[in-house]
């Protein structure tokens, strides 16, 4: 007995732990079920108001069935236009499902049994998800308040039915629901740790090339809220050097430093570092003009000169810097090659310096298209 406690407590925290690690995705999952559950729910009740107008053992029922369908349009247009969290949302669902199922209940003969608090708890323990605690209590106090209302309105076998059925679907449900909200919230999170394994390079943490690929596409295509207006690419200086000196492990010892570097300054900075491909990196400013990203650029250089690297110290960079023209909006690949062009010439000009692309360099930078292509 004390294990089972043990493994309940465990999965509980479990689930309490990737809710916390996947709250977006969470909400986004808990507003799309809602909106299934009250289109379902609105279908249904309008196929309960046509059935009670041609049948009539239900016709007395008609007025609660209108108040339902009511409730749920309303529902639904407060679901498209207030922006509450979606777990409010559930809160709120439940909250008016059980009062009418009450309702519902009070009103229909006393000697039948209602099966709308039933379905009410199942759908909120199995198709929602929210921290277990939360849930449970809320499904008990909904649950816990129809026995009430059972008691003081249903009389005979009806009542002592109506309180089993839902004491025993209570639970059911909510046994139910634990197993359901694990199997979705792992689910969940292995999408999250996927996307976070194929963006991120390994070695720097920093986002990788990929990464650069999708957000130059998502600006392309006019969807990011502020376009990357300049970038640099960045090559460490003589890094091959480095790695026959003191070997490839210290190597990666000196690329991780200047992950953490580049994502630090970057933070501080408001710009995005990208690992391009071995030891060159690409950095994207949103705003800025290449004249200020050159500005900061040269902060960089002194930040990565001053890195205590294993063996040398410390280590220099040569930085190539470009802006967005008129024109290139919806493709970033001349950017991106004149960015490389820059940097071609700072090597050539003898490392450990960074320069602004010019149209002088464009023959070169033609060459370099060539050579691509
Ligand atoms: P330059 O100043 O012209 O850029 O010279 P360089 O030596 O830095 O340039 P080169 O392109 O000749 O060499 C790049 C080196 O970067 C070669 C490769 O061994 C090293 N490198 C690339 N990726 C990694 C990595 O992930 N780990 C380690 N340790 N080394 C890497
Ligand atoms: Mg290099
Ligand atoms: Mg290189």
């Amino acid at each position: 007995m004390n294990a089972f406690f043990k493994r309940l407590r465990e999965n509980v925290r479990h689930c309490d732990e990737l809710i916390d690690l996947n709250r977006a995705a969470v909400d986004e999952r808990n507003r799309w079920m809602l909106v299934v559950v009250t289109s379902v729910f609105t279908a249904l009740f309008v196929l309960l108001v046509l059935f009670s107008l041609i049948s009539p053992a239900y016709a007395g029922l008609r007025p609660i069935y209108i108040l339902g369908l009511a409730m749920l349009v309303s529902f639904t247009l407060l679901l498209r236009f207030c922006k509450l969290p979606a777990t409010a949302m559930i809160y709120l669902c439940l909250t008016l499902m059980s009062v009418y199922a009450a309702v519902l209940s009070a009103f229909s003969l006393p000697q039948y049994v209602c099966v709308s608090m039933l379905v009410v708890l199942f759908v909120f323990f199995a198709l929602f998800i929210d921290y277990d605690v939360r849930m449970t209590s809320a499904g008990l106090a909904a649950a816990g308040s129809y026995v009430v209302v059972t008691l003081l309105f249903k009389e005979g076998d009806a009542m002592s039915n109506e309180v089993v059925n839902v004491i025993s679907v209570a639970a059911i449900a909510a046994t139910v629901g634990a197993f359901l909200r694990r199997a979705q919230l792992e689910s969940i999170d292995m999408k999250r740790t996927l996307t976070v394994v194929a963006y991120t390079d390994q070695l720097t943490g920093l986002p990788n090339r990929r990464s650069f690929y999708e957000r130059q596409a998502e600006c392309e295509s006019g969807s990011c809220a502020s376009p990357v207006t300049s970038m640099a690419m960045i090559d460490i200086d003589r890094f091959k050097s480095y790695n026959d000196k003191f070997g490839h492990q210290m190597g990666d010892v000196c690329l991780r430093l200047i992950g953490e570097c580049f994502s630090g300054f970057g933070a501080r900075e408001g710009l995005e570092f990208y690992r391009y491909g071995g030891e060159e990196f690409a950095a994207t400013s949103r705003g800025r003009t290449q004249e200020e990203l050159a500005e900061v650029c040269a902060r960089l250089r002194s930040e990565v000169s001053s890195l205590l690297v294993p063996g040398v110290g410390g280590l220099t960079i040569s930085v190539g810097i470009s802006e967005l023209h008129s024109g290139d909006e919806h493709s970033y690949t001349r950017l991106i090659s004149r960015a490389d062009t820059a940097l071609y010439f700072a090597k050539n000009s003898g490392r450990n310096r960074q320069f602004i692309y010019d149209d002088t360099m464009a023959e070169s930078e033609r060459e370099t298209a060539a050579a691509f292509h």
